[in-house]
């Protein structure tokens, strides 16, 4: 991989952008931030681009206010750095190609699409690729930064709590603590904002969800009058799937969704060595061993049909094997 090219590479630049994937979260928008942050510290200048707005569940972040809002890169950029992303489409933006790129993720599918490419599918989130290069730039560490960094890994470790977590986890939260992050402000904007429309439709996702306990599979599906019904949005459907993971002898969940278009956004969750990333991809996704996603156009219930089928092939063909813990998300 290209760790050290790409420390070379950012080290001589000093006209930079950063972009993520659509539907940004936690790790993408927190990566992107300590990332421009870091680099602008080292004296460089760096916007950060994002196809679709910031949720506002991550508005508290130091910089977001500067985050430009584009669909095609214009700018006369050195390189611009993708993370999180298995491709230039999932970006959402249009020009990327023409630009020199670097690829810095943690999902496993994506390596070698951009000039240059470090792909470590072992790290929990993007934000601690970014903490090792702020390190290796020896990019002064402040506090903005440490939130940034820390609300990313908090987010793609599910609050710590994933498999993914280990020591390193720590460590590196031990260090951005130190440098200012506040884990329990941070707990409070992120965990104690909720708004109310999120809870009702947490009660509607619960009351409709449907198990196959044979199977150890259960579901949630989501349509536009579910969400209108409580006054939701499709961003309001983020960590539902969750749930009803979290119940007594499921394997794995499923949350189905109607988007804006009339699309359906599939969001899967596994435990063990049950491969819904894979599943994923096959599908046009992508995602982690035990946390994935993808968006599919057709006719609804032939869709949700294909999914549970597909899923409960998989929990069957997996059934005998080892391991009940959860690994990385987002
Ligand atoms: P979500 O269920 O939306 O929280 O997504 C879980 C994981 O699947 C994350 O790692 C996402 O990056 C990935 N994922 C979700 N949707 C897609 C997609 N359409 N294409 C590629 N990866 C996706
Ligand atoms: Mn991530």
């Amino acid at each position: 991989m290209d760790s050290h090219k790409i420390a070379e590479f950012l080290r001589s630049a000093t006209r930079l952008a950063v972009v993520s994937h659509q539907g940004p979260d936690g790790d993408s928008i927190g990566s992107s931030l300590a990332l421009a942050h870091g680099l602008r510290g080292l004296g460089k200048q760096v916007d950060v681009l994002s196809a679709e707005p910031v949720p506002p569940v991550l508005a508290f972040l130091p910089g977001v206010a500067d985050i430009l809002q584009r669909r095609s890169v214009e700018g006369d950029y050195q390189g611009i750095v993708i993370l999180e992303c298995s491709d230039f489409q999932r970006t959402g933006l249009s020009g990327l190609e023409e630009h020199f790129t670097i690829n810095i993720d943690h999902h496993p599918g994506g390596a070698g699409f951009a000039d240059l490419n470090w792909v470590d599918e072992t790290a929990s989130a993007v934000g601690m690729l970014v903490d090792d290069l702020l390190l290796r730039l020896g990019a002064p560490l402040d506090a903005d930064i440490a939130t940034c960094l820390y609300l990313a890994v908090l987010t793609d470790t599910g609050s710590f709590q994933f498999s993914n977590t280990d020591a390193s986890t720590f460590q590196a939260a031990a260090r951005w603590v130190s440098a200012g992050a506040d884990p329990g402000a941070i707990a409070h904007q992120v965990y104690r904002r909720q708004p109310e429309a999120r809870l009702r439709l947490l009660g509607t996702a619960l009351g409709r969800m449907q198990t196959d306990r044979q199977k150890g599979l259960a579901w949630i599906e989501l349509r536009r009058p579910h969400l209108q019904g409580a006054a939701a949005d499709i961003e309001h459907t983020e960590g539902l799937v969750n749930y009803p993971l979290s119940l007594e002898g499921i394997r794995a969940s499923v949350v189905l969704r109607e988007d804006s278009r009339g699309h359906c956004r599939v969001s899967l969750r596994s435990k063990g060595e049950i491969d819904v990333g894979g599943l994923a991809r096959r599908m046009g996704g992508g995602g982690h061993l035990n946390a994935a996603g993808m968006t599919l156009q057709g006719d609804w219930s032939e869709i949700r049909s294909r999914v549970l089928r597909e899923l409960g092939d998989l929990i069957e063909a997996g059934r005998g094997q080892a391991g009940t813990e959860e690994v990385g998300n987002g």
